[in-house]
């Protein structure tokens, strides 16, 4: 005898909207989660597109614990000691909004609220050891040394899929598909904040995406503003760090260490660092996402957009989550929990515009190998910048000939730049 319509595996933002939507919906719903609070064992930068989020929760703003409206995008190619910005700032005093800065130990307990509040069970502080498989079918989980057996399991238990790969139900991941995020949060005063970062109001903030400067890693760095910390991090290829042969650590410490970065977060008080692996996503990563008793959703199946400009989890997540509720909303009404069945999962989330998202931007991960692109050419965009701002003894040069020069400099040929500028127009730009 099923205990439970359906048993969810971790409360992140994947696993409460699905409980959310499915508690509203009548069904009988409970969420394990092994952190003490949902959100405690969490690690994100921090930055939700609220696109998905209004559907779901309308003017989620109003009463979720978010940080500031992100008002500037900035994408920042960090040289040797130098930095080239790409500043775009918009009005974020008014709907609809953008994005969001949010802390995870803030937010993702009010996700968790909004899903017991629609009548789930959360249950913070147990870990689920496994899952229980009868004839190949998922029946529920073991956590506690109890058994929970539920009509359909809902796998969201984020990046590293132990559960998953623990039954078998999926294959390993190869290093090249997985980076590591290293993060902190830095506390400063703020107003300090609203100044620093050109804030209008402590309610509007800005995000860096920072590109250089990681130790040779392929990644980057990422600064969000909240109401008075910063959110911190560099997210790299798990294998380019180990060819580093530095810590992932000592890459956080470079990187703070940048003239441009240090200016930002000067005089703040480090009050968390945390690391966690990240999927580093893409389309041609999306794995089957149902079988026999259960659907995977959010990290656990792989799903994050990167398209150099924005790292997309959360809401991705998020949007798969409610893909998944409606199929199972569907295969409750006809007691039909039947594979075929829950593969309309798979169908209503390739209608998302998140799926679209990642489909428009499936060539951009080629580009994400491309070692030139950081470490080479930051340096070498912000050496020309250097040409045309510096006036000097010897006479100047006309954009062409800085460029020609430092190109030689860095042995880059005309024809190797032409064929990254091609693939950099393929991923994000044609
Ligand atoms: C450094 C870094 C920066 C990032 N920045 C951003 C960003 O700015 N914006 C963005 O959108 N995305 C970002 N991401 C990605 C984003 O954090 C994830 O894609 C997102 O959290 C996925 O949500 P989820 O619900 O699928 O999984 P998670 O948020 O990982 O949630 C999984 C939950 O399952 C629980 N759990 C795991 N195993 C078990 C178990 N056995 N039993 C019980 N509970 C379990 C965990 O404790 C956790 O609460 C970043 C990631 C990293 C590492």
């Amino acid at each position: 005898m099923d205990e439970f319509d359906v048993v969810i595996v971790g409360a992140g933002p994947a696993g409460a909207t699905a409980a959310y939507l499915l508690a509203q919906a009548g069904l009988t719903v409970v969420v394990i989660e092994r952190g003490q609070e949902p959100g405690s064992k969490n690690v994100s930068g921090g930055l939700i597109y609220a696109q998905v989020y209004d559907e779901i929760f309308p003017s989620f703003w109003q009463e979720a614990p978010v940080e500031r409206a992100i008002a500037g995008h900035s994408v920042v190619f960090l040289g040797d000691t130098a930095a080239t910005t790409i500043d775009y700032r918009a009005e974020a005093t008014a709907p609809p909004y953008n994005a969001f800065s949010v802390l995870r130990a803030k937010f993702d307990p009010w996700l968790a609220a909004q899903a017991e509040s629609a009548g789930a069970m959360v249950m913070p502080g147990f870990t689920v050891e496994e899952l229980i498989v009868e004839n190949g079918r998922v029946c529920g989980v073991k956590a506690g040394g109890d058994e929970l057996r539920a009509k359909l399991t809902v796998i969201a238990e984020g990046t590293r899929s132990q559960l998953l790969k623990q039954a078998g139900l999926r294959e390993d991941y190869s290093p090249k598909d997985v980076s590591i995020g290293v993060k902190e949060v830095i506390q400063l005063p703020q107003q300090t904040i609203t100044d620093r970062f050109q804030c209008l109001t402590a309610d509007e903030g800005a995000a860096y995406t920072l590109v250089g400067h990681t130790a040779g890693a392929e990644g980057g760095g990422f600064i969000y503003t909240n109401r008075d910390t910063l959110s911190l991090g560099v997210v790299a290829k798990i294998d380019s760090v180990y060819k580093s042969k530095k810590q992932p650590h000592q890459i956080l410490d470079e990187f703070k260490s940048h003239p441009f970065v240090t200016r930002l977060i000067h005089g703040g008080e480090l009050v968390e660092y945390s690391a966690q692996t990240v999927h580093r996503g893409g389309f041609h990563l999306i794995p089957q996402m149902v079988g026999d008793g259960y659907v995977v959703i959010g990290s656990a199946a792989r799903l994050l957009l990167n398209n150099v400009m924005t790292l997309r989890g959360m809401d991705v997540a998020v949007a798969s989550a409610a893909a998944a509720a409606k199929a199972i909303i569907a295969a409750q009404e006809k007691d039909d929990f039947s594979l075929s069945s829950l593969a309309r999962y798979e169908e209503f989330f390739k209608a998302t515009s998140v799926y679209q998202d990642m489909k428009t931007f499936k060539n951009v991960y080629p580009l994400l190998e491309n070692k030139r692109l950081f470490s080479t050419y930051p340096e070498l965009v912000c050496q020309v910048m250097e040409d045309m701002f510096s006036v000097q003894a010897q006479p100047g040069k006309k954009g062409y000939r800085a460029l020609r020069d430092r190109l030689q400099e860095h042995d880059v040929s005309w024809w190797q730049l032409t064929k990254d500028m091609y693939q950099m127009g393929k991923g994000i730009a044609i």
